[in-house]
């Protein structure tokens, strides 16, 4: 049976000499291993489409439970050998994120839409790799199902404190006066407002934000703590970046 898919390759392994196994973040079948084989002969056009971080039409034979990918042509690559260590590492947090968080329904191609987006921002240079950190892990949680509450307090409704503070079990916010001291976080009113508008402006607006680079590395650590806090896991490709970011 052949299908026909778009996918990032978010993770790839080799396997003998010349064969690879991917794992591919498709818009339609979520998250799956293929084989590429071939793929690293120079010659072969699977070759580049297979390879970290290339984002590529596939059209794949289906044998049982496996998949082998039969033509594969390539839309974008998003590294290359000269890229620097520090993005390629947080592009591969991202690549760890999606294999924990995505989702298996409507939500999957907002998802890999965003994924796209932020790997775009990071090889472009465009945006700091605070703020792209910082707007992945809040729109992944949001997509999986932890959206935050960040309207207003949950005790009173109030909109705007001089710090409003944030706990992270269940995602609410609460005002100075109806917060109590465990297990939350306190945010500026700027950080809190960058965080509202990663949530709540339109899907083409969220990169559009400025915040001092002090606070988006603020805001970087609270979407950090919120997004392993859902995992309930580490990731080593994030405690790799945390090593040797500057
Ligand atoms: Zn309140």
């Amino acid at each position: 049976m052949k299908i026909k898919t778009e996918a990032l390759v978010i993770r790839e392994k080799s396997i003998g000499d010349n064969d690879r196994l991917v794992t591919l973040m498709t818009d339609n079948m979520g998250i799956i291993n293929a084989f590429a084989v071939g793929a690293k002969s120079i010659k072969s056009r699977r070759g580049a489409a297979s390879s970290l971080l290339s984002f590529s039409d596939f059209t794949l034979d289906k044998k049982k439970d496996s998949y082998r990918i039969s033509e594969a042509s390539i839309k974008r690559v998003f590294f290359d050998v000269g890229s620097d260590i520090e993005s390629l590492s947080l592009a591969q947090y991202f690549c760890e994120l999606s294999e924990y968080f995505y989702p298996l329904d409507e939500y999957s191609k907002e998802f890999l839409r965003l994924i796209l987006n932020s790997l775009h921002f990071i090889t472009t240079k465009e945006k700091s790799l605070n703020m792209i950190k910082a707007i992945t892990e809040l729109k992944i949680a949001a997509i999986s199902g932890y959206e935050p509450n960040l309207i207003s307090c949950s005790g009173c409704g109030k909109f705007e404190d001089s710090s409003m503070f944030f706990n992270f079990s269940d995602g609410s916010l609460y005002c100075s006066s109806c917060a109590d001291n465990g297990g939350m976080i306190q945010l500026s009113p700027d950080i809190l407002k960058a965080m509202r508008h990663i949530l709540y402006s339109d899907f083409s607006k969220i990169y559009s934000f400025s915040l001092s680079e002090n606070n988006m590395k603020k805001l970087s650590k609270v979407t950090e703590r919120y997004i392993l806090y859902h995992a309930e896991k580490n990731f080593k490709t994030l405690d790799f970046y945390n090593s040797i970011k500057q």
